[in-house]
């Protein structure tokens, strides 16, 4: 990791949204879950864009087009363009594009999204293993997706024919539950091949570059929700991170994270790319932020104080990371967290 061990998360004194001059959003989780806006996200994104902030959605998903995504993000209240949208179908796309010349032919695992994004970067997509492939795209291909695909990718793959995968993210959320994700369709072809892919998605360096050549954002603020996909591809990136609690990551993940999953800042919701961030001050035997101060006592992370229990949270990660320093804090913080409501 290219970054300092974080042991507190930052403060600033101007709204994240004047501080930094592009968003660079993922979308599950921090402004859908289940296709519905989560709360307060459309109103803060419309005020953090009314103020200047630029807007980009950022998502490991390959399966969708960026005009679907932006039509998706557009009814539900966000308006967005198309190049406002940025997939690891993309970024994978052009992972291929680097290493193998234009006009190959791609045998293509996958959905409309990953398909459309070859093309795009002169590739041409088929459908079968016999079509003497160059290489092998795999990505999200939606929860009716054939066994057969998976086999077609594996009689390129096993043959030696390059292989790339958009993202690895196991699951995926679902209205009903966790689904299996493009990482667990990988694992099937790893284990059938023993081969390894190049991937493209969060946390990866591909999905970065891809992001930053896109969005030409000089200094960027990447929003999440996920510590392994999100927050660590902003340390992988050297950019600040927001994560927001109103996805898949709880707070007490967060006070456990190692440093390449600490984010730069933390709030509950999107109404935190609106306001300044409170310090967290080292006081005597502990962290303050707000009207809370944290502290390792008797073996485990206490709080005392009152106010926002955002701040509580702030203040407790501090406590927590500076007593875990390079590792993972596996203090219980079960009482404070409670106390807090998280
Ligand atoms: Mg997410």
């Amino acid at each position: 990791m290219n970054q300092t061990v974080r042991i507190r998360p930052d403060g600033s004194r101007e709204p994240l949204g004047a501080a930094y001059d592009t968003a660079l959003l993922d979308l599950d989780g921090v402004v859908y879950a289940g296709g519905e806006a989560i709360a307060y996200a459309v109103e803060s994104l419309g005020t953090a864009r009314d103020g200047g902030m630029h807007l980009a959605y950022v998502t490991n998903n390959a399966a969708r087009t960026p005009e679907t995504v932006a039509a998706h993000l557009t009814d539900l209240g966000v308006p967005a363009e198309p190049s406002d949208v940025i997939t690891s179908a993309q970024a994978v796309a052009r992972l291929i594009a680097d290493q193998i010349p234009a006009g190959s032919r791609v045998l293509v695992i996958g959905a409309e999204g990953l398909r459309v994004a070859l093309e795009e970067r002169g590739l041409v997509p088929v459908d079968s293993a016999d079509d003497d492939p160059a290489a092998v795209a795999q990505g999200y291909g939606g929860p009716d997706m054939p066994w057969s695909r998976l086999a077609e990718a594996s009689y390129a793959v096993a043959r030696g024919v390059p292989w790339f995968a958009s993202n690895t993210d196991l699951t995926i959320p679902s209205a009903r539950g966790i689904a299996p994700g493009n990482g667990a369709a990988v694992q099937v072809v790893r284990i059938a091949t023993g081969a390894e892919p190049q991937v493209a998605g969060k946390p990866l360096p591909p999905m970065h570059r891809e992001t930053v050549l896109r969005t030409g954002a000089a200094r960027p603020l990447v929003v999440g929700d996920r510590l392994d996909t999100d927050i660590e591809g902003a340390h992988v990136g050297g950019v600040d991170s927001l994560l927001v609690l109103t996805g898949v990551t709880t707070a007490a993940q967060l006070l456990a994270a190692p440093p390449e999953h600490r984010p730069t800042y933390v709030a509950e919701d999107l109404r935190g790319l609106l306001l300044a961030q409170p310090d967290v001050d080292a006081v005597d035997g502990g962290f303050r932020c707000g009207g809370w101060t944290a502290a390792v006592a008797d073996g485990e992370l206490a709080l005392t104080g009152s106010g926002e229990p955002i701040d509580g949270l702030r203040a407790l990660c501090g406590a927590a990371w500076s007593a875990a320093g390079s590792g993972e804090c596996e203090l219980d913080a079960g009482k404070a967290l409670a106390r807090l409501g998280f």
